[in-house]
């Protein structure tokens, strides 16, 4: 498997697309772009053996909150309505909060939905949630998914290698569901002979402390070369063993673009979800684009293209223009990805890098 060279879409002033505020965006397959992930920042206080190499340190640039808030706005504008905040570790941005304040006060412009507040969402590995979770809260955060992958201090530290962590996050949960941004989802990425052994674990603590647990296929987007076929844990196996701790039952979506299936514990105590990007692909009903944190927006986690939004913002770029810039992206967003496919290759950017 090997590292695929990038292609930039270099930024260019178009006439050719007339975007209005409140046009839908919708790519050339059909489906509906509703949900940006925005990755704050690509550094991370975590060396996750599934993500990082080891190295510590940003890879790449950062955009200010200003630029950002002003990219966010022309993706509203033309149709989003969840934006979640990423990284790297997206509670190591200092302005974070003020970020969230600013996101919160907007309304979605257009559409159905017309009117109701934006949805914004966090996804965090939890270490500095038990300071941050009360202000995220009161500056208008709706809710947040923390990264948790063991139960059990000695695996969870085994897989952050990052000795506390294990507690830090656990007081991140509470914190986080104290202050009113519950139900916590935690999601879990699970690898065959690293934590497999916590399925039954999460399926206790789903019961018993009210968190919606999802398990994660682990995808080849690692720094290193970690990844293979055989380390995917599979659906069928994943609901086999949960049913050993209760029986369960699969639950309605939410939504159409729902990534989790969703099962409950038939008792009505608890829920799980599972996420199979890899054994079962859900690209069909695919709702989302990134922007990273270069200011590249990438219209797939396997993208072999990215669009240079930020350069385009350098160059002084109106509103109209950079509309313009996100509606052409989205018509080349990708049908599907190909792992396991032959010859798929792995993009450029790993996880930690693109914003998960
Ligand atoms: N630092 C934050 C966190 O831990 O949630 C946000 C960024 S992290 C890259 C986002 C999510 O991607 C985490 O749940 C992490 O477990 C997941 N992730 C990272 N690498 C992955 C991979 N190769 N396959 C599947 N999920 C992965």
């Amino acid at each position: 498997m090997t590292n695929f060279p990038e292609i930039v879409q270099e930024p260019q002033f178009s006439g050719s697309t007339s975007p209005d505020p409140a046009q839908s965006l919708i790519d050339s397959h059909g489906r509906v772009i509703t949900d940006l992930r925005v990755s704050v920042t690509d550094r991370c206080n975590y060396k996750c053996v599934y993500c990082r190499t080891g190295q510590v340190g940003a890879q790449y640039d950062e955009l200010t909150t200003e630029q950002y808030l002003r990219l966010i706005r022309n993706f509203v504008d033309l149709g989003i309505e969840k934006v979640r905040l990423t990284g790297g570790e997206p509670l190591l941005r200092r302005d974070l909060i003020e970020m969230v304040r600013e996101l919160a006060t907007w309304r979605i412009p257009a559409g159905p939905n017309a009117g109701q507040k934006l949805d914004i969402a966090i996804t965090t590995n939890g270490h500095l949630l038990e300071d941050l979770a009360q202000p995220l809260k009161d500056a208008g955060l709706s809710r947040v998914t923390v990264s948790m992958d063991a139960v059990e201090q000695e695996t969870f530290e085994r897989v952050t290698r990052v000795p506390g962590s294990f507690p830090a996050v656990v007081r991140g949960i509470r914190a986080a569901q104290q202050a009113g941004l519950g139900p916590v989802k935690v999601n879990c990425v699970l690898l065959r002979g690293f934590n497999d052994d916590q399925i039954e674990g999460f399926g206790h603590l789903a019961r018993r402390e009210g968190i919606i647990v999802r398990f994660i296929e682990f995808m080849p987007l690692e720094e290193g070369r970690l990844w293979n076929l055989d380390m995917v844990v599979p659906v069928k196996e994943i609901v086999d063993r949960l049913s050993t701790v209760f029986p369960l039952k699969p639950l309605a979506p939410n939504a159409a673009s729902e990534t989790a299936r969703r099962y409950g514990f038939t008792d009505g105590l608890g829920e799980i979800g599972i996420i199979a990007p890899v054994t079962q692909a859900f690209c069909g009903a695919c709702s989302r684009i990134r922007l990273t944190s270069d200011g590249k927006i990438r219209t797939c986690l396997f993208s072999h293209r990215e669009h240079d939004i930020y350069a385009l913002l350098r160059l002084g770029a109106s509103d109209h223009e950079l509309r313009a810039f996100i509606l052409q992206a989205v018509e080349k967003k990708e049908a599907r990805h190909h792992i396991g496919e032959p010859g798929f290759l792995k993009p450029s950017r790993s996880m930690v890098h693109i914003g998960g």
